[in-house]
């Protein structure tokens, strides 16, 4: 038996087939890897140019406020 994975980003059960590894922090994330069926996504997928390698991150690491709709911090006055 194997514990049940969360997703560190948006803390929600992982199923296991739409799962990526962050490659900063090393938790799980949610990763839709198919472009055809409707996913959630909780971080990015990208190729490393110097090692031809996938690279995973999650928003958490890559700091996307996009997935908990957080609003923009408002411009400072001077
Ligand atoms: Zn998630
Ligand atoms: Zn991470």
């Amino acid at each position: 038996m194997t514990a049940e994975a969360s997703c560190c980003v948006c803390g929600k059960a992982l199923d296991g087939s739409n799962t990526a590894e962050c490659n900063n922090c090393g938790w799980p994330f949610h990763l839709n890897r198919r472009n055809d069926v409707e996913g959630k996504d909780c971080g990015d997928v990208w190729i490393n140019e110097q090692y031809l390698s996938l690279e995973f991150g999650c928003f958490n690491c890559l700091g996307n406020t996009e997935a908990t709709g957080a609003e923009p911090p408002v411009g400072r006055g001077h």
